[in-house]
């Protein structure tokens, strides 16, 4: 059946209330109904969303703000984003942010962990929906990641 995108956000910004209290994140979500219904498996779903969190969570400072926003895009797909208020990405790695074990910058990496498996996981599961998936960022402003999934029925074209 298909899922209730809203409820599902929900859940995810519930999940990371206390972690980004810990750190004086606001965290916000938005969504712009009606959401079209979409198809998803809600495991791996949860999976790319906690994965998206976890890093905005971990690349923004305290202070910041990181926003869950959901809208309907005008080819009717769901589209799914997060954004921080973070340290962001230089342009030399964006290209390659997606590489399995790709990671900026060494060492600022290591001292935050990680094995820079979530991004590359994340694309997978969104392109096993028949979704795209892409980021935006600039270094030391923040970074969106962004993603679509197709409606369940199709629109009808007159
Ligand atoms: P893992 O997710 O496996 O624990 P990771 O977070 O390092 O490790 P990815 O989630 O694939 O790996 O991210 C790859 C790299 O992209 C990160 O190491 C980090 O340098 C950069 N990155 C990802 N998300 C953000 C973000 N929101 N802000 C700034 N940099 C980011
Ligand atoms: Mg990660």
């Amino acid at each position: 059946k298909p899922t209730d995108l809203r409820r599902m956000l929900e859940k995810v910004v519930e999940r990371f209330s206390v972690p980004c209290q810990q750190k004086e994140i606001n965290l916000k979500l938005h969504v712009i109904e009606p959401l079209p219904r979409v198809y998803v498996d809600r495991d791996q779903m949860d999976q790319v969303m906690d994965n998206l969190l976890s890093n905005a969570v971990k690349y923004t400072p305290e202070g910041g703000t990181i926003t869950v926003r959901a809208r309907r895009r005008s080819d009717g797909s769901a589209e799914v984003s997060v954004s921080d208020t973070g340290i962001g990405i230089p342009k030399k790695d964006l290209a390659r942010i997606f590489e399995r074990f790709y990671r900026v910058d060494k060492a600022r990496s290591r001292s935050m962990g990680g094995t820079g498996l979530g991004l590359s996981i994340a694309k997978e599961i969104v392109q096993a929906h028949g979704g795209q998936i892409g980021i935006d960022s600039e270094y030391q402003r923040g970074t969106t990641v962004y993603f679509s999934l197709p409606p369940c029925e199709p629109e009808v074209v007159r």
